[in-house]
């Protein structure tokens, strides 16, 4: 009896750390919303302030730089590109708040055509890299077209911009059926990897591995992808690739069975 009384206390104990911990989750849950609704609303506002910065310093660039001496043309440019960077930290900042506050519109999604589009407009339709990417067939998914499109552009933008210059890149993009239903989505690189240390931690916001520091990033288009999928009810990864480089997989859910289709079978027997 007695063993049992503590074995009820320890079990008390344990739910209400649990109920606790909860708690807090939640509580910072709801910080790190309003923080990603101030930040979406701060970078929207900085858009076109920023916009003209970077106008303006290209129009110099181009028309006045012959004009100017050396090291005037040197802090031209340092401008332009400190305004550049700034301007893709704004961009993913809005994405960052868009993947999480927009409402989703799930529709049937055709990977195959979304993930063309997305390597037609980062490499163009023709040319060496176009045949460094091999996309397997993939399936028709229920998803937000225009979210899963950014996922998609992200990981194919990671794997291309990480992969060393001079090296060819080599991207594999697939697509496995869960036993779960759903699906598997793959996209794997031979580039510089990811320490496996720090696999884990890349999905968190403005995290970036040893080594990445050589590329130009902000830390935020794994977390949007992560949150992204997340709120798609699916789950991300990062695994080594075998061959070298990375191996990010997503899972998404299957289109439904048509909801009239059961119907009509009914009516039709
Ligand atoms: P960014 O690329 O802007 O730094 P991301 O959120 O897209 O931000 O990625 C976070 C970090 O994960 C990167 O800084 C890099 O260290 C690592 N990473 C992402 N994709 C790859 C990849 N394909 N190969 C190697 N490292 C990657």
């Amino acid at each position: 009896d007695r063993a049992l009384q503590r074995v009820d206390a320890a079990t008390a104990a344990l739910r209400d750390d649990i109920d606790r911990r909860e708690a807090v989750e939640q509580q910072l849950r709801r910080r790190e919303e309003e923080l990603v609704g101030f930040a979406g609303v701060v970078a929207h506002d900085l858009r076109s302030p920023l916009a003209r910065i970077t106008g303006y310093a290209d129009f110099l660039r181009e028309e006045a730089a012959p004009r100017l001496d050396p090291e005037h043309r040197d802090f031209l440019e340092r401008l332009y590109g400190g305004a550049q960077r700034m301007q893709s930290l704004i961009d993913d900042l809005l994405n960052y708040a868009t993947a999480e506050n927009q409402t989703l519109r799930r529709t049937e999604v055709d990977l195959n055509r979304l993930v063309a589009d997305v390597i037609r407009d980062r490499v163009g339709g023709t040319g060496a890299q176009q045949s460094a990417i091999v996309v397997g067939p993939l399936p028709s998914v229920d998803g937000d077209p225009v979210l899963l499109r950014q996922v998609v552009d992200n990981l194919v933008g990671n794997a291309l911009k990480y992969t060393p210059a001079g090296q060819q890149p080599c991207i594999e993009i697939a697509g496995t059926p869960q036993d779960a239903g759903g699906w598997c989505i793959e996209v794997a690189d031979r580039g510089i990897g990811i320490p496996a240390a720090q696999r884990a931690s890349v999905f968190d916001p403005f995290i970036r591995a040893d080594g990445s520091q050589h590329y130009h990033g902000t830390g935020l288009g794994l977390a949007i992808v992560h949150r992204i999928i997340e709120r798609h009810g699916g789950t991300v990864g990062v695994a080594e690739n075998p061959g070298g480089g990375s191996r990010f997989w997503f899972t998404v859910p299957a289109v439904p069975p048509a909801a009239d289709s059961t119907v009509t079978a009914e009516r039709a027997g």
